[in-house]
């Protein structure tokens, strides 16, 4: 009887273990397949100036559209790309798109507009980046300076020498960079310094327990302080209250991103938005 149950026991689980990998080849060839067609594209989500209140630019983030019309959110196919590789064709694509889009926008009677642009641990590392974004550059005609490229901490700390080498030379073109859901990862402090970096984005976790948590509140005020000593940019992610902007107004915070403003927007309601704005 308890062989038997066994047998059960294993059959089950390998039988889960099928579906799981044939879900994963299903999905592995949908994306593929999306990829080809053009089904993932860049939505962009406003970032607006503390100083003034205007939308200075926005975060391209990727969106599967299916042909019915579904949206997938980033979290469902970026993990699976990244582990297949084809974040590095995804990601150039989203990219290129994002410089076009936004070059229409600048077209459009918005010049200032800037894009950020979220780069994967494995893009990051990918042979040839600074290559691969300098083309990318040249076939939209988008400029650089209005270009900043967003990555983690994990991203920095893989390889130091191998960071500060693609750093400088991105900083030479003329790019920033952006450390991603800063204060959740494993980056030395003393590395910031050291680093040629353009910008700290709060991560949106430490923002959520405004003006409640006190950890919160003291971890968010001190990055703020930080990135104002290292004389880098600093924006605070996911903010979605009018206290926590207030609280994040108060201690002279660069930018915000977040519900409270606006979630992200296909590139037309974008632009409709800008034009709203300026009327
Ligand atoms: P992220 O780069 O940290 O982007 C911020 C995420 O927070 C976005 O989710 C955005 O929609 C969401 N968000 C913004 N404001 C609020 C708010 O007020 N409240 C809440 N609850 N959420 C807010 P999204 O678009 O689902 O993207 C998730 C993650 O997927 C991104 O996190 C980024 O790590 C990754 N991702 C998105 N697009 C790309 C891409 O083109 N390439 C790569 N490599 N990763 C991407
Ligand atoms: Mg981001
Ligand atoms: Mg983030
Ligand atoms: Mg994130």
């Amino acid at each position: 009887r308890a062989k038997e149950k066994g047998r059960n026991t294993f059959q089950l689980y390998t039988s889960a273990l099928n579906e799981r990998a044939v879900r994963r080849m299903t999905m592995e060839g949908e994306l593929r397949k999306a990829l080809e067609r053009g089904d993932i594209q860049p939505w962009f989500q406003p970032r607006v100036g503390l100083r003034n209140g205007s939308v200075v630019g926005s975060e391209a983030l990727a969106r599967w559209i299916k042909p019915d019309g579904t949206v997938i959110s980033p979290g469902e196919f970026i993990p699976l790309a990244e582990e297949t590789g084809l974040i590095l064709p995804l990601g150039e694509q989203i990219l290129e798109q994002a410089c076009r889009r936004v070059r229409a926008f600048q077209d459009a009677g918005f010049p200032e507009q800037y894009v950020s642009v979220n780069l994967s641990p494995r893009q990051f590392r990918q042979k040839d980046l600074v290559g691969m974004v300098e083309r990318v550059l040249q076939r939209t005609g988008f400029d650089s300076r209005l270009l900043e490229l967003e990555i983690t901490e994990s991203s920095l700390v893989q390889d130091i020498d191998q960071t500060m080498a693609t750093l400088r030379r991105l900083r030479e073109m003329g790019l920033a960079v952006a450390i991603d859901d800063f204060g959740t990862g494993y980056s030395s402090l003393a590395y910031l310094k050291h680093f040629p970096l353009g910008a700290l984005k709060i991560d949106q976790s430490f923002i959520r327990g405004i003006p409640t948590d006190p950890s919160d509140i003291a971890i968010t005020t001190t990055i703020i302080s930080m990135a104002q000593s290292l004389n880098l940019k600093v924006i605070a992610e996911g903010v979605e209250t009018l206290q926590q902007l207030n609280f994040i107004l108060g201690l002279r915070c660069d930018e915000y991103q977040g519900y409270y403003f606006s979630k992200p927007l296909p590139p037309e309601a974008y632009l409709e938005l800008l034009r709203q704005r300026k009327l």
